[in-house]
């Protein structure tokens, strides 16, 4: 019976036998039993134990060997437990819980959904769409219940929009490690506490650094859930705010040269936006030019361009002490958005300087928000915030997957 011993040695199964192989429905059926007079580990405690009785027949999608789309068959043992005192379902080496593909084709599925989208990896394993999704979704569960929060020491909290701001989804990253442990949808209160409560008692006394936008209602819930940790203002959000603030000096000032000078600001935008070090040589010479009027938008400009100096102190008194001077020259600009910027800084002056305390930004955070819009173009044809947030786990969670995988890649 060599086919039967070959599709045993694949499927790596010990104490069952391969009692059949056969086709059915253009695929191949592996009818599987246990091996007569053996005991087997009882699927809740994993004790060696006697065999009962068997349950009915079950089928179970499997990868498909040469080829040939591939069905498991076997009607699971109910085992008599002397450590739990009960008649058990015995632990069945190719299953998880109540999945109907083996863990074999979930973790290959799941791996290929890595690289690929999904509907192309249904399309190479002519599976369904909702099969690969399934596989995924086992895959992250397996990954969160198995993950390790103990080193998670510093965390970021950002959002992130899919299809052009229709949804939102919050995510939670781990600094250090540039991984996300978390994301939920939507970008309300509402969300964020559910980020709390599924892992305030895990996270409390441990978390000594969050960095996150300066949105007040956020910044309430942390200092209250989390009351020992220091929180710093995201550096890439503080100067996002200010370049907002810039844009639209820019943008009213245009508007009002519609008139006499329509050319002067058109597409300058990211003239004024950009580092300088980072324009091109036709780009540095407009702007040149464009220095040498007295223009609202350059005013705005060189306050942008001199605020980057606050980052660079090495000591909050010395950060405070320009943020002080600063304030006084944006305040007195006469530039409505830069002086609004300049009071939102004044106003969570704490908040701000505590990144002199504990350098942390989201800045990998950024590179990580890039990787997951190329997961959710991945996921076309996910449907709901729900498969996007699994797909996200699954290509940013790092998560932990058990040891046999590797046998099936
Ligand atoms: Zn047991």
């Amino acid at each position: 019976m060599l086919i039967e011993s070959m599709v045993r040695r694949t499927l790596g199964v010990k104490r069952h036998v391969v009692k059949r192989v056969f086709e059915e429905d253009g695929g191949l059926v592996v009818e599987l039993d246990i091996r007569r007079g053996w005991r087997q580990p009882c699927g809740t405690c994993g004790t060696m134990s006697r065999v009962r009785d068997r349950l009915a027949t079950r089928d179970w999608r499997h990868v498909p060997l040469w080829g040939i789309p591939t069905t498991m068959r076997y009607a699971p043992a109910r085992v008599r437990c002397e450590h739990c005192g009960r008649i058990l379902v015995e632990a069945i080496p190719w299953s998880q819980g109540k999945c109907r593909l083996s863990t074999g084709l979930i973790w290959l599925l799941a791996a290929w959904c890595k690289l690929l989208p999904w509907d192309q990896v249904a399309n190479l394993f002519g599976v369904h769409w909702s099969t690969v999704a399934a596989a995924v979704q086992q895959a992250v569960a397996y990954g969160l219940e198995h993950r390790d929060l103990d080193g998670v020491l510093y965390i970021g909290i950002d959002e992130i929009s899919r299809r052009k701001g229709h949804v939102y989804v919050t995510n939670v990253y781990d600094l250090k490690h540039k991984r996300l442990i978390w994301s939920g949808e939507g970008r309300s209160l509402e969300t964020l506490a559910r980020f709390f409560n599924e892992h305030e008692e895990a996270l409390k006394g441990r978390i000594k650094g969050i960095c996150c936008d300066m949105w007040q209602p956020y910044i309430d819930m942390i200092k209250l859930r989390l009351p020992d940790a220091v929180l710093v203002f995201d550096k890439f959000h503080v100067v996002q705010k200010l370049l907002q603030a810039v844009d639209t000096v820019r943008r009213d000032e245009a508007h009002e040269l519609k008139k006499t000078n329509p050319e002067l600001l058109k597409k300058t935008r990211h003239i004024w936006l950009k580092n300088p070090e980072n324009l091109t040589d036709k780009q540095r010479a407009r702007l040149g030019h464009l220095e040498q009027l007295n223009l609202r938008t350059n005013r705005a400009y060189l306050l942008k361009e001199s605020f980057r100096e606050f980052w660079s102190y090495d000591t909050k008194e010395g950060a405070c002490k320009f943020l002080k001077k600063w304030f006084w020259w944006a305040t007195h600009s006469r530039l409505k958005p830069i002086r609004n910027f300049a009071w939102t800084m004044r106003n969570h002056l704490d908040d701000l300087l505590n990144y002199f305390e504990l350098r942390i930004d989201n800045g990998a955070v950024e590179g990580m928000n890039n990787k997951a819009k190329v997961v959710s173009h991945r996921c076309y044809g996910f449907r709901t915030a729900t498969y996007y947030i699994t797909a996200l786990y699954h290509c940013l969670g790092q998560l932990p997957e058990p040891q046999l995988v590797h046998k099936f890649l």
